[in-house]
């Protein structure tokens, strides 16, 4: 099974016009729904918002970066795959530390605004799956990018049953749970990234040495 995300590079360099404007539209949507989600995260008092937010941030840099070293050497894509590898370990560790925080202070987050975050996270998922539908059979590159599309509404939907269950439960365990469980796959795939960016540059440079 395809655990994580799309942390991945995509080489757009092979693309066509048309999937590269459709790359654009997902990462916009991506960088959107980020902010979306850390201003809910931040209302709510909800880790699994804040969680959910990482993905996006993830694949909202793996499109920019992708775009900007079109016609790079393999060494600067490695160099930009490393620095974008650490950044979102960063802010993965960040999260790992407020959930730590909320461990010690549980409190229910307001379900409301967790509600209402999760279910536009959703549509801003549901949305991209609709522009890469057509993309689902061509060339790898778009075929890896509708698959992880593919992975964030399942995404989207755990941080909705987590929004039921607070309701449901009035507690904050199932938000802290969801939190745990989507920070793990994320972690999980941020450093099978972060290890082939390394042995890129390690490669890179003794072919060059
Ligand atoms: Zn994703």
């Amino acid at each position: 099974m395809n655990n994580g995300c799309c942390q991945g590079h995509v080489d757009i360099a092979a693309l066509e016009t048309r999937q590269r404007r459709v790359l654009t539209y997902v990462l916009v949507i991506n960088a959107g729904t980020f902010s979306m989600m850390v201003a809910g995260a931040a209302h709510s008092g909800s880790s699994a918002l804040l969680s959910g937010a990482l993905d996006n941030l993830g694949d909202a840099l793996t499109y920019a970066m992708s775009l900007a070293v079109v016609g790079a050497g393999s060494a600067a894509k490695a160099r930009v795959a490393l620095f974008k590898g650490l950044l979102i370990f960063g802010a993965a560790v960040a999260v790992a530390v407020q959930i730590g925080w909320h461990l010690r202070h549980l409190e229910t987050p307001i379900f409301e605004s967790m509600g209402i975050a999760a279910l536009l996270n959703l549509a801003a998922n549901l949305l991209c799956l609709r522009l890469l539908y057509p993309y689902r059979n061509g060339d790898v590159n778009m075929t890896s990018v509708w698959e992880c599309s593919r992975n964030d509404v399942v995404e989207g939907l755990a941080v909705i049953a987590a929004a039921v269950a607070v309701w449901l439960f009035d507690s904050g365990w199932p938000d802290i749970l969801i939190a745990i469980a989507l920070l793990a796959l994320f972690l999980r795939s941020a450093t099978r990234v972060l290890g082939g960016a390394w042995r890129e540059l390690d490669t890179a440079h003794s072919s060059r040495a």
